[in-house]
């Protein structure tokens, strides 16, 4: 890692340059952050999760014919991944009412949403990554209408897939977020599934209880944060491959 040129460094990521053109390195921290930075912790062995799961659910969602930027894990905190442009907007596909639509709109929390509904959000902190339409992000030109157009068709398969995928280890999908990119291969340009998918960037809850297994255990002071995050991985068949440092807790949040 100490090699490697850093491109940027995100909440809970780092970018550093590839090994080969064209690619770069995801290295996945144990930060977290909410509320847009106002609240910040860590949580030991998060970055190893997300990492696995990350990759897990990429590998699916690439075996159904959505096109992401994944190339390869590299090793408990990073994977290779594709370069893209990263389009600035953050897309929300919402099952069931939660977090932001639940309170702007005064909806109870784990109100079944007739379908599923897809929402944007502009991708700017000093601005707090205001909601925004299909309209705004055509006009200020952050996406072409076709690229919108293979954006809605790619998230509402994802939604599908992954749903039916939580669902069979007793996972509801509540909502998540995705980013997408541009994949610029000599004169093609594909947009591509980005960033990580991840408790971070879930709603998850338990089928038969509601146990939320989730970032909003961090968001909300729920506790059994790692462990929420652990039993996602296990539910996917995938814990037994994560080896946490013998010497790490199993959760440890420290409020910075
Ligand atoms: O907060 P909100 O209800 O709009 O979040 C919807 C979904 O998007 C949640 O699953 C949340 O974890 C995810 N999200 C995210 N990154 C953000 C904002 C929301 O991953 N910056």
């Amino acid at each position: 890692m100490a090699r490697r040129n850093q491109i940027y460094e995100g909440k809970a990521k780092v970018i550093f340059e590839g090994p080969e053109p064209g690619t770069v390195v995801q290295y996945f921290k144990d930060d977290a952050t909410a509320f847009n930075n106002q609240k910040k912790g860590t949580i030991t062995g998060k970055g190893v999760l997300n990492n696995r799961i990350s990759e897990y659910l990429m590998m699916k969602i690439c075996e159904i014919g959505v096109p992401t930027h994944f190339v390869r894990r590299l090793n408990m905190r990073e994977q290779l991944v594709k370069k893209v442009e990263i389009i600035p907007i953050e897309v929300v596909v919402r099952n069931i009412a939660a977090g932001s639509l639940a309170k702007r709109l005064n909806i109870p929390e784990g109100e079944h949403l007739s379908r599923a509904i897809i929402e944007y959000f502009y991708k700017a902190d000093e601005l707090d990554d205001p909601f925004v339409s299909e309209e705004h992000i055509t006009a200020f030109g952050w996406a072409s209408p076709q690229e919108m157009d293979e954006i809605v068709s790619m998230s509402l398969r994802v939604n599908d897939f992954l749903s039916g995928l939580f669902f069979g280890v007793g996972i509801r999908l509540v909502d998540f977020k995705l980013e997408f990119g541009r994949y610029y291969n000599n004169e093609d340009v594909k947009v591509v599934l980005a960033d990580e998918i991840s408790p971070d960037s879930c709603r998850l809850w338990d089928l038969k209880t509601n146990d939320k297994l989730d970032k909003d255990r961090f968001r909300r002071d729920l506790g059994k944060v790692a462990e929420a995050y652990q039993e996602v991985a296990k539910r996917l068949g995938i814990l037994p491959e994560i080896e946490l440092a013998e010497n790490e807790p199993n959760e440890i949040i420290q409020q910075i």
